[in-house]
């Protein structure tokens, strides 16, 4: 398995954004040949066009105009000419071993000139990663808004063995971070509370519009997304760690959207940091040998848990009750035992042999 971490740093911009912008041009360059001779040949492309590009771009050091000519030629591969790669002046730019060096925190990066060294800043939730894993490469990257260079740096380690256990529903939403069908409730009034604050004082600072205020936008910014982050951390972990527990099954983030629930819920669904939190639970749960699937999230919280029966009226904000048999619970943890239960059946359609294996789970209540 891959884990990716994206560091902020320092890069002396009149060397390295001219570097992005002839590298985008070579890799252009090959892709246009590429598609000219029906070919990604590597050789034939050094053959054809390596002088050529070291005379048109004499700065660019060599051992870089080939990573270039290697990814250009591979994303051509990978798609057999069926879309075509391009890359614009500030795109990102590969470094392999040819082209960067890591020791330690020390990174030197192959530039226009001499190479660049930075010590890098590893945030603490990578360190064991950064410390255990094997590195494999990095992407330097710009970002215009914000004129910030990034380093991606890409780990890589066996995958673990999976473990066996029970399967666990999660729900989440506006009230709850997470609500799991056992019966766990990961409140996020603290969240909201905190962010209702930001919001107050972003409008106050928009509407001044001075300097000064801009400068104390992009500092709140950056604050409330560290929040956010922690938060995130602290839920998936709890999450990922819980012991019996082997499969982690979410409602599919990309149909959740379309239906549900409202405007102030869709924004949020589709906010940056609800992704960040299903994201750091897939790796959580991955490092530990565990998984997290999904499922389609349709009636999920309009269906009672105990006799199947959907009706939108079943439920009332967090108050489920079902006009059918009458179970009452709250929503959040009628819609958790749906998820976990619809992925069970979804899952043991397949196969009689495997359904008989897996059945007894759908019903038992003392389940995940
Ligand atoms: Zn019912």
């Amino acid at each position: 398995m891959k884990r990716t971490v994206s560091i902020p740093v320092d890069l002396p911009r009149e060397r390295f954004l001219p570097l992005m912008n002839q590298c985008a041009e070579i890799f252009n360059a090959h892709v246009n040949w590429a598609i000219a001779s029906s070919t990604y040949n590597k050789n034939k492309a050094h053959k054809e066009l390596y002088h050529l590009l070291r005379v048109q771009f004499p700065s660019v050091p060599s051992a870089l105009l080939q990573t270039v000519r290697d990814n250009a030629l591979e994303a051509i591969k990978a798609t057999k000419f069926k879309s075509i790669p391009k890359k614009k002046p500030t795109s990102g730019l590969r470094y392999d071993k040819r082209t960067m060096t890591l020791r330690g925190k020390q990174l030197t990066l192959s530039c226009i000139g001499k190479r660049v060294t930075l010590i890098l800043d590893i945030p603490e939730y990578f360190q064991k990663v950064f410390e255990t894993w094997d590195f494999c490469g990095a992407t330097v990257t710009y970002t215009k808004n914000t004129k910030q260079f990034w380093v991606r740096l890409v780990f890589e380690t066996e995958d673990p063995q999976h473990i066996e256990g029970q399967i666990q529903g999660i729900d989440r939403g506006l009230y709850h971070q997470a609500v799991t069908s056992n019966g766990q409730f990961f409140s996020s009034s603290k969240i909201r509370k905190v962010q209702r604050r930001y919001l107050y004082n972003r409008r106050k600072l928009q509407q001044k519009g001075t300097r000064s205020a801009k400068r104390r936008l992009k500092a709140m910014s950056g604050r409330e997304k560290r929040f956010m982050k922690d938060t995130n951390h602290c839920v998936s972990k709890k999450l990922a760690n819980q012991p019996g527990i082997a499969v982690f099954v979410l409602e599919d983030l990309s149909s959740i959207r379309t239906q549900r629930r409202g405007k102030k819920m869709n924004k949020w669904l589709g906010g940056w940091a609800f992704y960040q939190q299903e994201q750091f639970l897939a790796y959580k749960a991955e490092a530990l040998g565990k998984r997290v699937v999904h499922q389609d999230p349709r009636y999920t919280s309009q269906k009672c848990n105990i006799c199947k029966h959907i009706r939108r009226t079943n439920r009332h904000k967090s108050r489920f009750h079902c006009k059918n048999c009458g179970h009452r619970t709250h929503a959040d943890l009628n819609a958790a035992k749906n998820v976990r239960d619809d992925y069970i059946l979804s899952s043991t359609q397949g196969t009689e042999e495997q359904a008989s294996v897996n059945m007894p789970y759908v019903s038992a209540d003392s389940l995940g």
